[in-house]
């Protein structure tokens, strides 16, 4: 058997089916005992009764028609009874008998001098159960005063209660063995029902494992704790495709990113060594050279303080800054630029709003945006930066261009490392402006979000917090 499947006593279904069918059993037999002491006290209850009447019968006719009576009567309600189910004696109180019945079957019951005594004591009729040797039955004994010097020892055999009981006790037995054996079979079905939705989840684990991440567990509708096993299990299989699915595109990207600039360094290096016969053809491919390296240095670096500044590895250097004044300082940056392009740039911030901020990420992250909404507004059109604060103490920086827009599909992706729209590989840059900013923002507690129309401009939105941070 593979170490993968359980063996049969370690599954979950039989150990519940065992307890099923164990609780089953323990609680029949305790229903059995107690039904079973409860009949044998109301048959011993009933004979006791029995023999009761038969003395006070005799005690009736001792009163009206004498011993003599007695003694007869005595050996005719034997004799009617049988003479093997009862049997009467007559003793004095030294415990001697006088009279009695056909003994010849009961030879072994003997005369007790304790109930005789118990009896002298005036404690009331005694009755006791006695087992005799070589019967199966047990006989029931009552020992009772019938006048002050006649003691009367009444005996019944009961043999048909012993018979009723020993075929209840055989009717028990099979009745239970049958609704054991069909306790446990229904007790299977119902763990196999049960745990079935573990099965799938467990046998999807297995392909997953094997190589296939786009299986799912199948879902039912009757939404239990399985079905909401299996929905769980399902949105973390979805959540761990699409991370696996960003990882593939980021580091198909970063192979192609990679391959560009390095192609162009071999190449141009290839062309000057076979055609390049002066010195200033070297300089120019040294030059070149590192300006690639540059670029990429750049964007290994920027890669670096992405993951850096998501995963918070480096403190950011928090103080107290003037938001207005950085803006203002940035637009100032970036105007000559825009008006180069024949953009209009606007800035529109109050005299003042102090953020506890990095300031050299934020303006890292504005110039980011800043570049990006010039870049992609066609000239003549504009990018308007303004800067507010609402009533929950945020602060929010809007820049909004009448650029070339970004589609609704393109719109949840821009954020990711490297992806560039199709229409912008014509503009320089590396995809990795977006992240970068995105993550400077969530380091200082903020965000940014963005809405667009294509061919319309797109407007981006960053908050962050005025609070002073409290780590
Ligand atoms: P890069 O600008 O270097 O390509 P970014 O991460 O800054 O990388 O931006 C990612 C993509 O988002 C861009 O390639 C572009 O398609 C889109 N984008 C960003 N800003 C704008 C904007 N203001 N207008 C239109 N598209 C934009």
């Amino acid at each position: 058997m593979s170490s993968r499947t359980p063996r049969l006593r370690n599954t979950l279904a039989f150990r519940l089916t065992l307890w099923y069918a164990g609780i089953f059993a323990v609680s029949s037999c305790i229903a059995f005992l107690l039904f079973y002491t409860l009949i044998t006290s109301v048959i011993r209850d009933r004979t006791d009764q029995e023999l009761a009447g038969q003395v006070r019968r005799f005690a009736a006719t001792l009163t009206s028609e004498g011993i003599d009576e007695v003694t007869k009567a005595a050996v005719i309600e034997a004799q009617a009874a049988g003479v093997r189910k009862v049997f009467f004696r007559l003793l004095y109180p030294t415990g001697v008998a006088f009279s009695s019945s056909n003994m010849a079957y009961w030879q072994d019951i003997a005369i007790r001098g304790s109930a005789i005594r118990q009896l002298l004591q005036g404690m009331g009729p005694v009755f006791e159960t006695v087992v005799v040797p070589g019967r199966k039955d047990e006989v029931r004994i009552l020992y009772a005063m019938l006048s002050p010097g006649i003691i009367v020892q009444v005996g019944e055999a009961m043999e048909n209660y012993s018979r009723f009981l020993d075929a209840f006790k055989g009717i028990f037995i099979a009745t239970m063995a049958f609704l054991i054996v069909l306790a446990a079979g229904v007790g299977w079905f119902m763990a196999k029902r049960a745990v079935s939705g573990v099965e799938a989840v467990t046998r999807t684990a297995r392909m997953i494992s094997a190589g296939t991440i786009e299986k799912r567990v199948p879902v039912k509708t009757r939404g239990d704790e399985i079905d909401q096993l299996a929905v769980t299990f399902n949105q973390m299989l979805d959540r761990v495709e699409t991370l696996l699915t960003e990882l593939r595109e980021m580091t198909d990207n970063i192979a192609h990113d990679l391959k560009s600039p390095v192609t162009r360094i071999r190449g141009a290096a290839e062309v000057t060594l076979t055609t390049g016969k002066s010195l200033g053809e070297y300089e120019a491919m040294a030059a070149g050279t590192i300006e690639e390296c540059d670029r990429l240095l750049d964007m290994i670096n920027t890669m670096l303080l992405i993951s850096k500044t998501e995963a918070g590895v480096d403190k950011l250097n928090v103080e107290e800054i003037d938001l207005a004044r950085t803006l203002r300082d940035a637009c100032e940056l970036f105007r000559p630029g825009a008006e180069d392009k024949g953009i209009t740039l606007s800035c529109e911030t109050p005299e003042k709003l102090q953020v506890n901020g990095d300031v050299r990420m934020i303006q890292r992250m504005l110039s980011n945006l800043l570049d990006n909404g010039i870049k992609y507004t066609p000239s003549g059109g504009s990018v308007e930066i303004s800067l507010s604060e609402n009533e929950r103490h945020l602060a929010l920086i809007s820049i909004k261009d009448t650029g070339v827009g970004i589609s609704e599909p393109e719109l949840p992706r821009i954020f990711e490392r490297f992806y560039r729209s199709d229409q912008s590989r014509s503009q320089a840059g590396m995809g990795l402006g977006l992240s970068l900013a995105r993550a400077i923002a969530r380091a200082h507690g903020g965000d940014i979000s963005v809405t667009s129309a294509l061919g319309m401009g797109s407007t981006f939105t960053i908050t962050l917090s005025t609070q002073p941070r409290r780590t």
